[in-house]
């Protein structure tokens, strides 16, 4: 039987990091990781839980979620300790098309409108 990896588990493991590891750099726990990527979770994903992986990872948080698994309804993060970011942040910007905080990059993550960003 072929298990198709949860892309979370794809990119994780493609980072050498442990879940410990990943729940250290994202301040989400552990076990939230180990329900995520084993499709075990009861809840959908909260999107600041997404968005705290996908930040940890470098990653927009659509190349490791599908839509349908997150919702601002979702569970908060499960957190446990302070975040230490071991690298820095992306620049984050106002989308000037959906007003939503996004990853500054030429389009916007959430809207898909054309972002001027200078580099
Ligand atoms: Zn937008």
């Amino acid at each position: 039987m072929v298990s198709v990896l949860h892309p979370l588990e794809k990119i994780r493991t493609a980072e050498h990091l442990s879940r410990q590891e990943l729940a250290e750099l994202s301040g989400v726990s552990a076990e939230k990781i180990r329900c995520i990527e084993n499709g075990t979770s009861l809840y959908k994903t909260n999107d600041s839980v997404a968005d705290k992986l996908a930040g940890a990872l470098y990653r927009d948080r659509r190349e490791i979620f599908r839509d349908e698994e997150l919702s601002h309804l979702g569970r908060p993060a499960h957190t446990s300790k302070k975040i230490e970011k071991r690298h820095k942040p992306l620049p984050l910007m106002i989308c000037p098309h959906c007003r939503l905080e996004v990853y500054a990059s030429d389009r916007c993550y959430m809207c898909e409108g054309t972002l001027a960003v200078m580099v």
